[in-house]
């Protein structure tokens, strides 16, 4: 769906840019040293946006100090105080996420959005199913997905109103079926770029899983322009989860690939530590590069040789093949940093 553009700093969502990746700081912005140091990381591991809750006024004044060390864009998360939204944008936030819903009357959303206007950010409009207006959950009668894009046009109509366009939208439920019907209803009608996930999604494997299959979907139907993979308490997991939804999806190609075989009873090397050991070190790596590791000769030489480079593992050997064609045979002990050898030279030669 073709969504109009807004700027995030640096950073443009939608109109079809590239899809980009955020997450959320889970530390105070008043304890700086931390914040800073999650930030590095999250940035190192891909994050192309970081939101932070602004609460108070002191995390307001530490956005000052935050926002100069950031490479990427810092958002302001905004609830129940409007003057919290417009200290943030005046201290150098990129965007305002605020949901109208808790932020009081019509007054104080029309002085966030002339702020906002006066200084060019643009906002996130954040729907979410445990914040729907009154009015709305007695008409449907508890949290629907109409519900969800009735209130997110709502606040949508009521921003232009106030001279904002702007505006970016994201409607998240814990519930995967809701989250995707409401997000293909509002795209269906609005131009807005979206933001998307599935909110309150669990920890680990679970809320890996959740978002993945709601961002997926969505994403498959071209529907969303930013997303958010959200797990409790893995930020950086947060953001490797969220690269690689957009790598399934086609939508990213950039750095290592890993295909691997589940592995069965046919299996005589340990390819699980090879596999670990390649991804640790090449998670830097930004060319795009297919690596199969492959635990027998079934589907070892096919997979290994449609990689860039990749190992079919069997009786204690590992028969490497590169650009489609087998290069060596190596005992098992030695694949991995053969492999590594390997590849950083062909990320070298610029070979992929
Ligand atoms: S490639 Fe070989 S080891 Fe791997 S799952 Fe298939 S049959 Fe088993």
């Amino acid at each position: 769906m073709k969504t109009r553009v807004i700027n995030v700093g640096s950073v443009k969502i939608g109109g079809g840019n590239p899809v980009s990746v955020q997450s959320m700081l889970n530390v105070p912005l008043t304890d700086i040293e931390r914040a800073l140091a999650q930030i590095k990381s999250l940035e190192e591991a891909g994050c192309e946006i970081i939101r932070a809750t602004v609460p108070d006024k002191a995390c307001a004044e530490a956005l000052k100090i935050i926002i100069p060390e950031m490479k990427t864009p810092m958002v302001a998360d905004i609830h129940f105080d409007y003057r919290m939204a417009i200290a943030s944008a005046e201290n150098g936030a990129a965007k305002i996420r605020i949901n109208p819903g808790n932020i009081g009357g019509d007054d104080k959303i029309k002085e966030v959005c002339a702020c906002l206007k006066a200084n060019g950010i643009p906002a996130r409009i954040g729907i979410n199913g445990g914040s729907v207006e009154k009015d709305i959950l007695a008409k449907y009668g508890k949290v629907t997905a109409e519900g969800l894009v009735e209130s997110a046009a709502r606040s949508v109509e009521k921003f232009e109103q106030f001279g904002l366009y702007d505006v970016a939208v994201s409607i998240k439920a814990s519930d995967v079926v809701m989250t995707v019907e409401a997000n293909r209803n509002f795209s269906a009608k609005y131009d807005n770029p979206l933001h998307i996930g599935i909110t309150e999604a669990g920890e680990g494997t679970q809320g890996i899983i959740w978002g993945s299959v709601g961002i997926g979907t969505m994403l498959m139907e071209g529907i969303g322009d930013t997303i958010r993979v959200s797990l409790t308490g893995g930020t950086v997991e947060e953001v490797i989860a969220g690269r690689e939804i957009l790598k399934a999806c086609g939508l990213r190609k950039e750095g290592i690939h890993i295909v691997s075989c589940p592995t069965c009873g046919r299996t005589t090397t340990d390819t699980l530590s090879i596999i670990r050991k390649i991804r640790e070190k090449t998670s830097k790596i930004k060319k795009p590069l297919t690596v199969a590791v492959m635990g027998c000769v079934v589907n070892g030489p096919g997979e290994s040789s449609n990689a860039d480079i990749g190992v079919a593992c069997s009786g204690g050997k590992g028969v490497i093949f590169k650009g489609g064609k087998i290069y060596k045979t190596v005992p098992d002990s030695l694949v991995a940093d053969i492999l590594l050898e390997e590849i950083f030279e062909m990320v070298k030669e610029g070979n992929v």
